[in-house]
């Protein structure tokens, strides 16, 4: 047996994602090599020991060698500085924009745990309960140290990070500085190729590249958020998204509130602004961006070019910044932010989470969704169990900050800015392989439901052994 992988979450759910491969060489040797180690978010957290998932990793972080981190998302990215406080020491290897993305990224993600336990201990002291326990899972004090262990990897190039382990990250075309994990394993008696997908981007025109073809594979980690749908198909994101400023800014004198992740979908949805304020087609609205962590972002975005896809490089020649026009404002301070509140007219107000569940955006859903005239524009995955869910689902009122607020502004959702590859796109992305080369073919990050149809697509496409792990299930290579 010396070549095991265990998921430690994103197996039958979406987030949490921690892939633990084991090596045990002949001589007796072993390594331990984690790729991502993500937050539980949302559903995940609910239920019987939820709360828990994110405080017990199910291993010994001290145990591993190496951790190997395909992108800054915090369902991949969120408990780094949590392992390295219960032990890890060792390398973390991530591409240069991704270790940019994770200081702003894990620096937030600590701010708003501590914020929390804040809240909580306050709660429970008021009603006469311990706070002994009510701990952040780490704190901003923690991040730091984290930091320090990243080491820079760069597209397309190969590194040996154990005895006998190589790695190289191809183009995963997801976020900024997203990847693909490729592994050569050597155990001195067999050679494996291993591909982890993590996060499979889009072959749409965005400003990032499609994903790139990857290096045959005999074992394939995949994931399967949309594994069980296709994307509506959108001409022109351009069109669409003109056609719901005209609809709500314009026509209705209402505020159109995008709710985005901070990093990717906030700089995709500025872009698109962009391109049409610079072909005189915007209509005079103020747009806001308004979170703190999504500046910070866009600032790293700009260091970046040579990320962009091809098309997007060149418009930097006559527009040095793809994501200010005529009409934006960058949002930092809270003061500012609280004042958009209670703001009337037309507006474009782009805020954080994606999600709904946390960030600014709920205080402009708390404020704006009891009017008929304003609408929400959801552009991204929400998973079930969110306030973003639950609005998509056609509630007619939902609890915000304890209250409850009737949903009387319109709900719409755009699907283009989706950073995620539908079913027909992962299965375009893994015809780069010889399907009956690959010995087993993994699938995680996704629903069962997502994880079955995209099997039975699987099966279909010429892959002998497709493998829904459960969580904690070790599988051997
Ligand atoms: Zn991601």
């Amino acid at each position: 047996m010396p070549f095991t992988l265990t998921s430690h979450g994103a197996a039958g759910t979406v987030t949490g994602s921690k892939h633990l491969l084991e090596l045990t060489r002949s001589d007796g040797s072993s390594s331990r090599i984690l790729m991502d180690c993500g937050m539980f978010q949302g559903e995940a957290l609910q239920g019987p020991g939820g709360k828990d998932r994110n405080r017990r990793f199910g291993f010994d972080p001290a145990s591993v060698d190496v951790l190997v981190l395909s992108h800054a998302h915090i369902d991949h990215s969120g408990l780094i500085p949590r392992l390295v406080r219960e032990g890890f020491r060792g390398p973390i290897y991530a591409t240069a924009a991704t270790r940019d993305l994770c200081a702003i990224m894990l620096e937030d993600s600590a701010r708003i745990q501590e914020y929390d336990t804040e809240y909580d201990r306050k709660r429970a002291k008021k009603r006469g309960q311990p706070t002994r326990d009510l701990q952040p899972l780490y704190t901003v004090e923690d991040v730091k140290p984290a930091m320090a262990l990243f080491q820079v990897v760069d597209i397309n190039e190969t590194i040996t990070i154990a005895p006998g382990v190589h790695l190289a990250f191809t183009e995963a075309g997801h976020i900024l500085g997203s990847a693909a994990i490729q592994l050569v394993l050597d155990d001195g008696e067999r050679v494996l190729r291993l591909s982890n997908t993590a996060d499979v981007g889009r072959y749409v025109e965005r400003i990032l590249p499609e994903p790139a073809p990857f290096p045959q594979a005999d074992v394939i980690l995949c994931e399967s958020t949309y594994g069980d749908r296709d994307h509506m198909p959108i001409k022109d994101a351009e069109e669409e998204l003109l056609r719901h400023v005209h609809q709500v800014c314009v026509e209705q004198q209402g505020a159109l509130i995008i709710p985005a992740f901070s990093i990717g979908k906030t700089q995709e949805v500025l872009y698109t602004l962009n391109s049409l304020s610079n072909a005189g087609r915007l209509p005079r609205v103020p747009v806001f961006v308004d979170s703190p962590l999504a500046i910070s972002a866009t600032h790293i975005a700009r260091q970046y070019p040579q990320l962009l896809r091809e098309a997007v490089r060149a418009e930097l020649e006559h527009d040095p910044d793809l994501f200010t026009f005529p009409g934006v404002e960058y949002v930092r301070e809270p003061k500012r932010s609280m004042q958009l509140n209670g703001m009337k007219g037309p507006r474009i107000v782009i805020a954080a989470s994606g999600m709904m569940e946390a960030g600014r955006v709920r205080h402009h859903l708390f404020h704006g969704l009891a009017h008929a005239e304003n609408a929400v524009l959801a552009i991204g995955f929400c998973a079930p169990g969110t306030l973003g869910a639950a609005l998509l689902g056609g509630a007619r009122e939902v609890h915000i900050f304890g209250e409850l607020v009737p949903v009387k502004a319109a709900i719409h959702r755009m699907e283009f800015y989706s950073a995620h590859a539908d079913r027909n796109e992962l299965l375009r992305y893994l015809a780069c392989q010889d399907a009956a080369v690959v010995e087993k073919l993994i699938l995680v990050h996704g629903i069962d439901q997502a994880r079955e149809s995209l099997r039975e697509r699987c099966l279909q496409a010429g892959f002998k052994q497709v493998l829904l792990p459960r969580m904690r299930e070790v599988v051997e290579l």
